[in-house]
This record gives structure tokens, sequence and C-alpha cells, in this order.
């Protein structure tokens, strides 16, 4: 399983601008920010894409991204306006990071459906 830049993000071996993280999760800034908030939050284990997850072994850690989500829009005043949590998921969807991630999106009116 390859590396990824959000392995020498974990590793604090390149910054970025985090805004949670307990021992299984890290949230960090989007460099290349799509709405007023647009968040990453991933896993500390290098877990490639969701086409590697199920639900049996990763349920837990699949809770943890949820509530991180939660706990990041309430933290950012836009829990209550809305938000939207997306997982690319390889080449078609745009996948560019093979670091398991989901994107927090929110403090804009997001279209339907996305491009
Ligand atoms: P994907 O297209 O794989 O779902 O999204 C990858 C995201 O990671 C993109 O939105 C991109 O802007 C972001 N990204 C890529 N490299 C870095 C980086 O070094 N730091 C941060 N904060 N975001 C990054």
């Amino acid at each position: 399983m390859g590396e990824t830049i959000f392995s020498k993000i974990i590793r604090k071996e390149i910054p970025a601008d985090i805004v949670f993280e307990n021992d299984k999760v890290l949230a960090f800034k989007d460099i290349n920010p799509q709405a007023p908030v647009h968040v990453l939050i991933i896993p500390k284990i290098a877990i490639p894409s969701v086409r590697e997850l199920n639900g049996k072994e990763h349920g837990e850690l699949l809770g943890k991204l949820i509530d991180a989500a939660n706990s990041i829009a309430k933290d950012m005043k836009i829990s209550t306006g809305g938000f939207r949590l997306v997982f690319n998921c390889g080449a078609d969807a745009g996948q560019e990071v093979y670091h398991l991630h989901m994107h927090l999106l929110g403090g804009r009116k997001l279209n339907w459906p996305p491009g």
C-alpha cells in the first residue's frame, strides 16, 4: 500500500491547518477549498479508498469519521444550515489522493447534482 501526502500530514512532516484530531482520525482544511468550509477528514491508518472498506471491519472507524464531521460542523457553525460529506472513489469520481478521505463542505448553498 503506497504512501500518500496525507501520511506525511499525519506524521506532521508537512504542515496542514489541522482542525480536529484524536487517536484514530485527523481533519485539516483542504488546500484548494471549494466552499467557505472545506475540511478533509481522514483515518490515521492508510486505506486507499472506499473500495477497500467494509462495514464489518471498518464500521467503528467510519462512525468516528462521522462523529468528527459533526463535531467540526458544529465548531465551524455550519451544522444548522447544513453541509455535505463526500467520498470520491476512483478515477471517474476524480479521486486524486489514495488515502481515504471524507470531504466536509459547507458555508454556502451547495448545488445538486454535483458536476
Ligand atoms: P480527492 O479528489 O482525492 O477526493 O480530493 C483530494 C483533496 O486533497 C483535494 O481537494 C485537494 O485539494 C486536497 N489536497 C491535496 N494535497 C493536499 C495537501 O497537501 N494539503 C491539503 N490540505 N490538501 C490537499
